[in-house]
C-alpha cells in the first residue's frame, strides 16, 4: 500500500462537486481577473482569521515582498528572520532590497528562538518576522515584546499555519500584518499559486492594493509603479469552498498527529506544541538519529517523506556572501540531519499510520 507524503487528490475526490460547481460558475460567467469571486473570498479569510483586511495577491512570496514594500523598507535596512524556514521568509526581505539577518532556532521547537533577537537588532533593523512553521506559532509574546521596545514592524509568516492559534488569537492578527500563501500543498491551497495579506492597518492594506496592483487606485491612475500580483477568480472560488471545510481539516491533521505521537513516542523525537499554542500540524516532522535507515525502510514500504528542510537557510549558496558559519545557528544546524516529516493530510486513515509508523520503528 504506496502511501504519498501529500495526496491532493483525496481531498479532490471528498469535495469535488462543491469545487466543480465554484469553477463552473467561474467559467459561466467567464470572469477570470477580479470580480465577485476574489472580493468575496477576501471578505471570508478576513473574517476567518479575524483581521479587518485582506489583500489576496498571487503567491505568498508576493504578499511578503509587498508588505514589507509599503512598510517602506528597502535598500540600507535589515529584517530579523528565522535561519530554519522556506527560503520565501528571507528571498522576499532582499527582493525589496534589503538585508535578512537569520537567528537561530528555539532548541525545543521549530520557531524563532526569540532570545536571540535583540543581540542582532542594529539601527538598520526595521522588521522581525517570525514564521509558524510546520503549523505552531512562534512566541508573539516576546516577538511583540521585543518590536515594540525597539519600534519595529512584525511581519507574520503564516504560510503553514492558516488557522493556527496563540494564546486564543488566530496567527495573522498579532502582527503588524500577516503573510498567507495557498501553495495547493498548504492546509488551504488553491489549485494554482495564490496569496494573501492580512491587517487591521486600513492605510497599509491600501498601499498593498495599490502595490500589487500597478500602482493604481483606480483604473489609469498610477500613483506609483507597482507590479501584477492577483489572485486568479477560480482560485478565489476554490479557496471559498475549501475555507468551509479549513477547521474539520485542521481537526483531523491534529488527530492524525497525537495518533502518530502515541506510537512514536518510543523511537523518534516527536513534536510538541507551545501549551498556549493551537498548532494546525501543515507537517509531522520527527527527529531520528538514524534518518538514512528510517528513510529506506519508508520508501522500502511504499510509503513518502521528506526533510524541511535539507539546510538552514543561512548556509545555502543563495547566502555565501553573508560569510555564516554553522556555529551561529548551533539548534538549526543541530536539527538539520535528524528532521524528516512524514505523511499528513487531513484524509489520511488511522490504518495507514500504523503501516507508517511500523515502518519507523522498524528501522
Ligand atoms: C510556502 C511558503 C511561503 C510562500 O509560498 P508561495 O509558494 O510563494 O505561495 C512562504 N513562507 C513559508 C514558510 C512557506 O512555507
Amino acid at each position: 500500500m504506496a502511501i504519498p507524503l501529500v495526496d491532493l487528490k483525496r481531498q479532490y475526490q471528498s469535495i469535488k462537486s462543491e469545487v466543480d460547481s465554484a469553477i463552473r460558475a467561474c467559467l459561466d460567467e467567464s470572469s477570470f481577473i477580479g470580480g465577485r469571486h476574489v472580493q468575496q473570498f477576501e471578505e471570508e479569510f478576513a473574517g476567518y482569521v479575524g483581521a479587518r483586511h485582506c489583500v489576496s495577491c498571487a503567491n505568498g512570496t508576493d504578499s511578503l515582498e509587498i508588505i514589507m514594500e509599503a512598510m517602506g523598507i528597502g535598500v540600507e535596512d535589515e529584517v530579523i528572520v528565522p535561519a530554519h524556514s522556506w527560503i520565501s521568509s528571507s528571498e522576499a526581505v532582499s527582493s525589496v532590497g534589503a538585508i535578512p539577518v537569520f537567528i537561530d532556532t528555539h532548541p525545543g521547537y521549530y520557531t524563532i528562538d526569540t532570545s536571540r533577537i535583540e543581540e542582532k537588532i542594529t539601527h538598520k533593523t526595521k522588521a522581525i518576522i517570525p514564521v509558524h512553521l510546520y503549523g505552531l506559532p512562534a512566541d508573539m509574546d516576546e516577538v511583540m515584546r521585543i518590536a515594540d521596545s525597539h519600534g519595529l514592524k512584525v511581519i507574520e509568516d503564516c504560510a503553514q499555519a492558516h488557522g493556527a492559534a496563540y494564546k486564543g488569537k488566530k496567527v495573522g492578527t498579532i502582527g503588524h500584518a500577516a503573510s498567507f500563501s495557498f501553495y495547493p500543498g498548504k492546509n488551504l491551497g488553491a489549485y494554482g499559486d495564490g496569496g494573501a495579506i492580512l491587517t487591521n492597518d486600513q492605510d497599509l492594506a491600501a498601499h498593498c492594493r495599490m502595490i500589487a496592483n500597478h500602482g493604481q487606485v483606480e483604473k489609469h491612475d498610477h500613483r506609483i509603479e507597482g507590479r501584477n500580483s492577483r489572485l486568479d477568480s477560480i482560485q478565489a472560488a476554490v479557496l471559498s469552498v475549501k475555507l468551509r471545510h479549513l477547521d474539520e481539516w485542521n481537526a483531523l491533521r491534529i488527530k492524525h498527529a497525537t495518533k502518530y505521537t502515541d506510537l512514536l513516542a518510543e523511537s523518534a523525537v516527536t513534536p510538541r506544541s507551545t501549551p498556549h499554542s493551537l498548532h494546525v500540524y501543515h507537517l509531522y516532522v520527527i527527529q531520528h538519529e538514524s534518518r538514512p535507515r528510517v528513510v529506506t525502510s519508508l520508501s522500502q514500504a511504499g510509503i513518502g517523506c521528506a526533510i524541511h528542510y535539507p539546510c538552514v537557510l543561512p548556509l545555502l549558496p543563495a547566502y555565501a556572501h553573508l560569510n555564516l558559519t554553522a556555529v551561529q545557528f548551533p539548534n538549526s544546524v543541530g536539527y538539520q540531519s535528524r528532521i524528516l516529516s512524514l505523511p499528513l493530510f487531513p484524509e489520511l486513515t488511522g490504518r495507514e499510520i500504523e503501516t507508517i509508523c511500523e515502518a519507523v520503528i522498524s528501522a
